[in-house]
């Protein structure tokens, strides 16, 4: 079965062509300024050459029809014609309550995804837009999947999820934690128990997705049961731009200092907090290992307080399942640097973490990087949400 991956943006959209079962890749591309102009960048796998030009994208259907074209294409091409295509998967951000798996889109879905919009009211109209260029580009009868970065933290318990502010909010208007990366602590916990030879139902696990956006989320029994992402994205750790946990009295201090209205203290916290925003350097950690190697002190402090929350919050984690088998490590910071890595498991040592220094400078694949004598297994595991959303799509019209 050969799977379409969407992640459709506001003004871009990412694909992938993706055989599920054997995992194999025939073509990735990026549609980017949809609407302002727009660009297509589409590489084929088989050896053929990469398209990466601008051409023009008034709409996402405009879109959707070029990377088709594309793929179908003499010169570019990876599939004969579309009906090789047999299903979409499409990523989509907040599923709110209703959703705590992947579903078949149907009419129902896609009014309870509307539904959700007041919760991601940047991602959920962009991801229905990819949607429903699909099904007027492709026609009804392929069937789209939709897989939400929230479904697989609905299992957590009212205890994890609930804030303490008048129960009200939660009873009219669902405000609480829902957590986000679901299929990236997924797809690496479902990898993390094969790689432990160990049914997963029996593995306590801590995913640490450390990327632009980082959350780490605490699994038992392949089941999430807490996370550190919230009612939005913005929370829990320290990011790129993002501030993570912060008191909300320093919110309206700077915003009555500085006469911030909501949105410009808003864009603060998302695009110029974070790491980048302590550091005043980059959002980008080789910037700040570079930085920091070179002796700039607000650099190293960024780094210090981002290990820092994530060492703090693994040890919450650990106490809240009463133990702790495996840490797993992945996206672009937990990936590639091993410096972050270890400077985290040195935090870890009160739990028989003990890291191995040549296995942690190792890349690019499945790691395990704790030593023999380590109580807790240490793991690299690359992160790979488009393979996630292909299975979840591949079961699910299979059905
Ligand atoms: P996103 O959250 O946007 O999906 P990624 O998971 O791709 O992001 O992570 C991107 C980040 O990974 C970069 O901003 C950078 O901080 C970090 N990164 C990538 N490669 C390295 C590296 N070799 N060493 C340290 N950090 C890296």
């Amino acid at each position: 079965m050969k799977v379409l991956v969407i992640n459709a943006g506001s003004s871009s959209l990412k694909y992938q062509l993706i055989d599920p079962a054997t995992e194999e890749v025939f073509a990735k591309g990026l549609c980017e300024r949809i609407g302002i102009g727009g660009h297509l960048k589409h590489t084929p796998l088989n050896g053929k050459p990469v398209f990466d030009e601008d051409i023009d994208l008034p709409t996402h259907n405009e879109a959707i029809a070029a990377v088709l074209d594309k793929m179908t294409s003499e010169a570019y091409g990876v599939v004969a014609s579309m009906k090789e295509i047999d299903a979409v998967g499409h990523r989509v951000v907040h599923g709110g309550e209703s959703f705590a798996s992947s579903v078949l889109i149907t009419d129902e879905v896609m009014k309870a995804i509307e539904d959700c919009i007041p919760f991601a009211p940047l991602h959920n109209p962009a991801n229905l837009t990819g949607i429903n260029a699909c099904t007027e580009v492709m026609g009804k009868d392929v069937p789209q999947v939709a897989v939400f970065d929230t479904s697989f933290h609905q299992t957590m318990p009212a205890k994890a999820y609930t804030y303490a502010i008048p129960h009200e909010y939660y009873d009219n208007d669902k405000i609480r934690r829902y957590g986000f990366h679901g299929t990236s602590h997924r797809y690496v916990s479902g990898r993390a128990a094969e790689m432990l030879g160990k049914p997963i139902e029996e593995l306590k696990l801590i995913s640490c997705h450390m990327g632009n956006g980082s959350s780490i989320c605490a699994i038992e029994g392949g089941k999430s049961v807490d996370t550190s992402m919230g009612f939005t994205p913005l929370v829990g750790l320290p990011m790129g731009t993002r501030c993570g946990q912060l008191d909300t009295g320093a919110v309206q201090f700077i915003m009555n200092k500085y006469g911030f209205n909501i949105d410009e203290m808003l864009n603060i916290l998302n695009k110029k907090s974070g790491v980048l925003g302590i550091s005043g350097v980059s959002s980008d950690f080789r910037d700040l290992d570079n930085a920091a190697a070179d002796g700039n002190d607000r650099a190293a402090l960024a780094l210090d307080v981002f290990n820092y929350w994530v060492a703090k919050t693994v040890g919450g984690y650990t106490a809240a399942m009463n133990g702790v088998d495996a840490i797993i490590f992945t996206a672009g910071v937990g990936e590639n640097s091993a410096s972050t890595r270890a400077a985290i498991c040195e935090y870890l040592g009160y739990l028989g973490c003990s890291v191995d220094a040549e296995q942690n400078s190792k890349r690019g694949e499945d790691l395990v990087i704790s030593t023999a004598d380590s109580k807790v297994k240490l793991l690299v595991i690359p992160t790979n949400e488009e393979l996630m959303i292909a299975m979840d799509t591949a079961e699910i019209v299979g059905k």
